[in-house]
């Protein structure tokens, strides 16, 4: 999950890590209140999960609050790179001497972490990392042994950074580490890592990706999810512990196994050729456990998606056997009632299959249609998504 640049400082500031003081507000009236209340010059900063903020005029600089009422103005609404700007960040404009770039990040090709830093940061990164690769240190980071001061300020040494701020930078630099393992993150990056004339180290950026398979021991970061950017029924289905992903066809599918799924996707697709050209709605693996609840909670997601005009349930029976799977699926249909609206393929497979369609066949529910075959059962679902 990555993070606006305000939800980013807030984990900075739980960490200790130096950076100016702002709040976050998405009316321009509030946002001349908070410049009135700071009662310094402030930075308006559009927040938006892309780069270039700056560069795109979402990043303003404000010496008195009219100023940061008209900036406001005009910032909220921009359209950044495709993401329309909906938040503001005030936040108490610093001096800079001089802006440096500092990273971590997960180094998949080495397996391991690693540290960028540069004492040529701020807007013109890429170009530096293009460019001038040797101003851009890379140093890999051992997860064991971390990053203490002393390593930091070898980090920051190898960035090129004056002497003078090393110590300070250190400091720093190690903390921006403690958040990256702290908060389970993938990416803490600060571009810029400003120098103040009077030479404190303070964060002004901030872009942090968090690695949301350890989100179990971050209840806290719950608050992060930008529900207004989520699709509902993804939402809906993270809240039932579904492994949901929307797609943009009709027939919905439901699975149990990643793999089962993804197969299954492509054979609708397929068969959806010879049926006008229809497509998978969606990705959703019910995993395991196939009892009614998660049936009928996966059902309702797949339903409540106004494009979807039929569904294909596709199970394999392994230790969830078909008839536990089947009798999922008549009380899921019970618990639905009229909200199940649409005609459900099933084809059941596997570890007591007999029983499974049995039970199906004398439950002889109108909106089931049972399929011998998985491909016999994707071309009857993409024939009944196409009438
Ligand atoms: P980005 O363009 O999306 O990376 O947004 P940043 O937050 O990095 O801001 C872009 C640029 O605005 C920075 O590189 C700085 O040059 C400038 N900037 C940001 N905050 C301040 C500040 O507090 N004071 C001053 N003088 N400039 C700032
Ligand atoms: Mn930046």
């Amino acid at each position: 999950m990555d993070l606006f640049e305000y939800q980013a400082k807030e984990l900075f500031a739980k960490h200790n890590v130096p950076t100016t003081p702002g709040r976050v507000t998405e009316s321009a009236d509030d946002a001349k209140a908070i410049a009135e209340e700071i009662g310094k010059p402030v930075m308006i900063k559009a927040q938006v999960k892309v780069g270039g903020r700056g560069k795109a005029g979402g990043v303003k600089y404000a010496a008195t609050p009219d100023d940061a009422l008209t900036h406001a103005t005009n910032i909220l609404g921009l359209d950044i790179k495709g993401h329309v700007v909906k938040r503001l960040l005030v936040a108490e404009a610093s001096d800079i001497a001089e802006e440096y770039y500092i990273s971590f990040l997960l180094d998949r090709a080495n397996r391991t972490y690693l540290a960028m830093c540069s004492v040529e940061g701020g807007m013109e990164i890429e170009e530096v990392a293009a460019t001038k690769p040797d101003r851009l240190a890379k140093v890999a980071v051992d997860p064991i042994a971390g990053v203490d001061v002393a390593f930091a300020r070898s980090i920051a040494e190898q960035g090129h950074l004056p002497a003078e701020v090393l110590d300070a930078a250190a400091v720093t630099i190690a903390k921006l580490w403690d958040v990256f393992v702290a908060e389970d993150a993938t990416l803490v990056e600060v571009n810029p890592l400003v120098r103040t004339p009077d030479d404190q180290i303070l964060a002004l950026d901030g872009k942090v990706t968090l690695d949301e398979n350890a989100s179990f021991r971050h209840a806290d970061h719950e608050a992060f999810v930008d529900r207004d950017a989520t699709d509902p029924l993804e939402l809906k289905a993270k809240e039932n512990d579904l492994n949901y992903v929307k797609l943009d066809g009709q027939v919905g599918i439901i699975g149990n196994g990643a793999g089962l799924v993804m197969s299954t996707l492509d054979v609708v697709a397929y068969a959806g050729e010879n049926h006008g050209g229809v497509k998978p709605a969606n990705f959703l693996d019910i995993g395991g456990g196939a009892s009614a609840e998660v049936m009928a909670a996966g059902l309702d997601v797949i339903l409540g998606d106004s494009q979807v005009k039929s569904v294909f349930v596709n199970v394999f029976g392994g230790i969830t056997s078909c008839d536990a799977v089947a009798n999922g699926i008549v009380k899921a249909l019970e618990i639905l009632g009229d909200e199940a609206n649409k005609p459900l393929v099933v084809r059941l497979d596997g570890n007591n299959v007999e029983a499974g369609r049995k039970i199906l066949a004398d439950a002889n529910h109108p909106l089931v249609i049972q399929a011998e075959t998985m491909d016999a059962g994707a071309d009857k679902a993409a024939e009944l998504a196409n009438k």
